[in-house]
């Protein structure tokens, strides 16, 4: 069945990309879920990262610490009946959240955790020591060099790293790509590779001295931090279809969960109570996604392709999803036409 249309359709490179890091996010390996769950635990963090999209948000330094409700998280999991990849991420720093590595140890006797991290706290220590590397699809621990500097973590932050990577989980270290790092990218670059630490840096997402990015990179910006034009060109593609909410959702500190940050009125139920994922695929809502779950997990993409394609009365979004790509082609090929004087009367 994986060849003739279906096969073409769903080893389509345009959407599941093979990059093991999405210019914004990694992309995380294991392959043995049946659904994944993007779960911003707490919008408190340690740091304030001034590319942070809620820098100086009071939040940071005050807003609630929820312990996650272990037996009841337990048990909607088993309820839905599926293996979830969890990963633990969001305006805060999850590690924070008091109870998350006896969370994390309940999780993994079924399902897998993720985790983007500053990977300063204390806790990471026992993570690393308590939960069993085959069960971490990754962490990806974010490298906020400035705020490391300020507070002097910078050593805390190596030999987290480095204990994890000894431990076996599956960690990469990336930096976001903020314009004014851009001379110093390539230092910072040499000074964690000496110390063992291969580092990524991922695109900026918001304004800086008036200019949108990504968009505003320039040339020798993309350059100095090595950034990947593939990434880059993706953000401002039309998302088409997705398996947010089908397989995929995201689930604020209070555990509702909802299809994706561009859907957030629209609930799946709560991760301790009833989690309900949607019948079908989606059509993308929006024009521009910043965070677009099938890039960041292709492979539960992929499986969510292959489920809705040969269930027969799913087929709707696909058919109007290719009948709106026609549409385009014909019109951009009408365009070119008439810049090639082709309807010009004679
Ligand atoms: S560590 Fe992450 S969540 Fe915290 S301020 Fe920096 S970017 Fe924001
Ligand atoms: S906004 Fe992003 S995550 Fe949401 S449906 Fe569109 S592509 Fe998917």
């Amino acid at each position: 069945m994986k060849n003739g249309l279906l096969g073409f359709l769903i080893s389509r490179p345009k959407d599941i990309p093979s990059a093991d890091y999405c210019g914004h996010w990694v992309v995380d390996k294991k392959h043995c879920h049946d659904a994944w769950l993007h779960w911003n635990a707490t919008n408190r963090c340690n740091f304030n990262c001034l590319y942070c999209f809620s820098h100086d948000d009071p939040q940071k330094k005050s807003g609630e610490l929820p312990k996650i409700n272990i037996p009841e998280l337990i048990r909607s999991l088993d309820e839905a009946n599926k293996v979830f990849k969890i990963r633990f991420t969001g305006g805060g720093e999850p590690f924070l959240v008091p109870n998350i590595v006896e969370a994390c140890l309940e999780i993994t006797k079924k399902h897998y955790v993720g985790f983007n991290t500053n990977l300063i706290c204390d806790n990471v220590k026992d993570f690393a020591e308590k939960i069993d590397p085959e069960r971490v699809a990754n962490i990806n621990a974010s490298l906020h060099i400035k705020e490391l500097e300020k507070y002097n973590l910078v050593e805390r932050f190596v030999s987290n790293y480095l204990l994890c990577e000894r431990k076996g989980i599956n960690i990469v270290a990336s930096s976001v790509a903020y314009p004014p790092l851009a001379d110093e990218a390539e230092k910072y670059r040499i000074f964690f590779k000496e110390k063992g630490i291969p580092v990524n840096f991922s695109f900026f997402q918001g304004s800086f001295n008036g200019k949108e990015y990504p968009r505003s990179y320039t040339e020798k910006e993309i350059e100095q931090f090595g950034l990947s034009r593939l990434w880059l060109k993706k953000n401002y593609e039309y998302q088409g279809i997705c398996n947010a909410g089908f397989n995929a959702g995201i689930v604020d500190p209070d555990g509702s969960i909802h299809p994706c940050f561009s859907m957030t009125k629209e609930t799946l139920g709560n991760i301790y109570d009833k989690i309900e994922f949607k019948k079908h695929l989606v059509i993308c809502p929006v024009k521009r996604c910043s965070c677009q779950l099938k890039n960041i997990d292709p492979y539960i993409f992929k499986k969510a392709l292959e489920e809705n394609l040969t269930l027969p009365g799913k087929i709707m979004p696909f058919a109007a999803y290719f009948s709106r790509r026609i549409r385009n082609q014909l019109f951009k090929l009408r365009i070119f036409c008439r810049k090639l004087n082709f309807f010009k009367p004679k």
